[in-house]
């Protein structure tokens, strides 16, 4: 069994299809397995994934078994396989298929070097509510647009009763020593603020969707646009390393309304979302290179501004906008952010700063717990304008009216961005407003204490229409 992104026992065909063969399983995962891709995996999400290789390593001890570990160091996935065939009598190789064109180029060379060897590989969809050919319009095309994808995808899609752990006869041949991988930060460790947030490990995804759906369902469509009130079901990282399928959250937010039918509709706001992270899979398997080409091709001679210092302050929350510093603090030192914040944010990159979409893909990249192959780059390219059924690039936010809707209490401005906690609500999202009394009342000096406003709202909303206007 070649463990990927679907970190888990319960509920992941392809294992079980390995026990059921009846032979003993040897469980495999690989380290940067694709090779020739020059994207690593970001330093947020090596945190993760050293948590969580280890936790699916103690579930499979208690089964009597463990997973054995392998780097590529310059070597192809298939020689890794050589040197296993060398070693043991295989007979069949089981995998979750992946869906980025280089995973996808990746296990295609795999599976034909083991057709080669006469050995079978048998690859399932552990990953997705639908794999993107299954959902298609009349024509038998893909879906480039949201709303009909859900529709046919909810429309179609059959419940299915997630199965178990399976019974299978593990083995317990370990090779490397996860300590060496070094995927936990050190000098400095970094992530101190992580383990308050997270239980990365497929029991822990289990709570937090127990949790979830008992004590925040209900009001999820009102609440998850609000970051001050911690609403949303903080799934993502878990998803993203297939410590939980999409067909578990859907079974068990099923069975939520069945017993609350109160949920039903903030049941299917949810379920909707899970819907978003299936559409943006299928974008993946359209586009060529979805985290580097514009889907949109007019965004190809967009006229996007080249400055370190601006990036570097959005990077840090410095940027004088407190919704926007907040989000970004709240990454660096959580590795997630609320959906609607990072809206704001990439959109004040993207618009106010003029930056390029691929610097803010990147930092998203290299700091999320929840960085994904599909969702990083799509909704990055949905919020630039460039991206398919994406927001028009001359919607521009405003991140003084975003901070007071979504915020109205200041409570999540107040949590990440400390020095200015003690201004009045009014001022709270533009500081650059109050009186010389107010700011010294609240021990605020503009400049020192809290940066002044990086760029003025109104000049740079013009600046981003005109150069909307150049793409023409
Ligand atoms: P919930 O509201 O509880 O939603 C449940 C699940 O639905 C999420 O865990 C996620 O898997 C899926 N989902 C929710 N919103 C979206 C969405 N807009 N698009 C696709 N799937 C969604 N999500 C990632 O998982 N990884 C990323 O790298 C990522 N990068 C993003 C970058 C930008 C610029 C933006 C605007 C959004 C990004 N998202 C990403 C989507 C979304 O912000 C997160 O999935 C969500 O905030 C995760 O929190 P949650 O699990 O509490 O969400």
């Amino acid at each position: 069994m070649w463990f990927r992104n679907d970190l888990r026992l319960h509920a992941n065909p392809a294992l079980a299809a390995a026990c059921k063969s009846k032979n003993p399983v040897l469980c495999l995962y690989m380290r940067d397995l694709d090779s020739d891709s020059k994207r690593k995996a970001g330093a947020a999400s090596n945190w993760w994934l050293d948590k969580s290789l280890r936790s699916l390593d103690r579930d499979l001890k208690d089964l009597g078994g463990s997973l054995r570990l392998c780097s590529l160091n310059g070597r192809s996935p298939s020689d890794i396989f050589k040197d296993l065939l060398e070693e043991f009598d295989v007979v069949s190789v089981f995998w979750n298929r992946r869906y980025g064109p280089e995973q996808r180029k990746t296990d295609e060379v795999v599976k034909s070097f083991l057709k080669d060897e006469e050995i079978e590989a048998k690859s399932f969809n552990g990953l997705l509510l639908a794999e993107p050919w299954t959902v298609t319009t009349k024509d038998g095309g893909p879906y480039k647009v949201f709303t009909p994808f859900w529709k046919s995808l909810s429309s179609c899609y059959e419940r299915s009763h997630p199965e178990g752990v399976p019974d299978g006869d593990f083995l317990d041949e370990p090779d490397e020593d996860i300590d060496d991988w070094g995927l936990h930060p050190t000098e400095p460790d970094w992530s101190t603020g992580f383990d308050d947030q997270w239980t990365p490990g497929e029991k822990g995804a289990q709570e937090r969707l127990s949790e979830f759906l008992d004590e925040d369902l209900k009001g999820y469509s009102d609440n998850r646009d609000r970051p001050d009130r911690h609403s949303t079901s903080r799934l993502s990282p878990h998803l993203a390393f297939g410590e939980l399928s999409p067909q578990q959250i859907w079974s068990a937010t099923l069975s939520k309304i069945e017993s609350d039918s109160a949920c039903e509709s903030d049941g299917w706001s949810f379920l909707r979302e899970i819907g978003w992270r299936d559409f943006s899979y299928s974008l993946l398997y359209q586009a060529e290179n979805l985290s580097q080409i514009n889907w949109n091709d007019r965004f190809d001679d967009f006229p996007w501004v080249d400055d370190k210092k601006k990036l570097e302050a959005w990077q840090k929350g410095q940027t004088g906008y407190p919704i926007v510093d907040a989000g970004m603090r709240q990454l660096w030192q959580t590795g997630w952010m609320h959906n609607r914040v990072r809206m704001i944010v990439a959109s004040f990159l993207v618009k106010h700063l003029l930056i390029h979409w691929h610097e803010g893909e990147a930092w998203f990249w290299d700091t999320l717990v929840d960085a994904d192959v599909a969702n990083n780059p799509a909704s990055w390219q949905w919020v630039a304008g460039s991206g398919a059924d994406a927001a028009p690039y001359f919607r521009i936010f405003n991140p003084m009216t975003q901070g007071e809707k979504f915020d109205p209490d200041g409570d999540y401005v107040r949590e990440w961005v400390p020095e200015i906690s003690k201004l009045p609500n009014k001022r709270l999202h533009q500081p650059w407003e109050a009186s010389k009394e107010e700011l010294k009342k609240a021990d605020v000096s503009l400049g020192d204490t809290y940066p002044k406003p990086i760029v003025d709202h109104k000049t740079a909303r013009q600046a981003a229409l005109d150069a909307y206007e150049q793409t023409k």
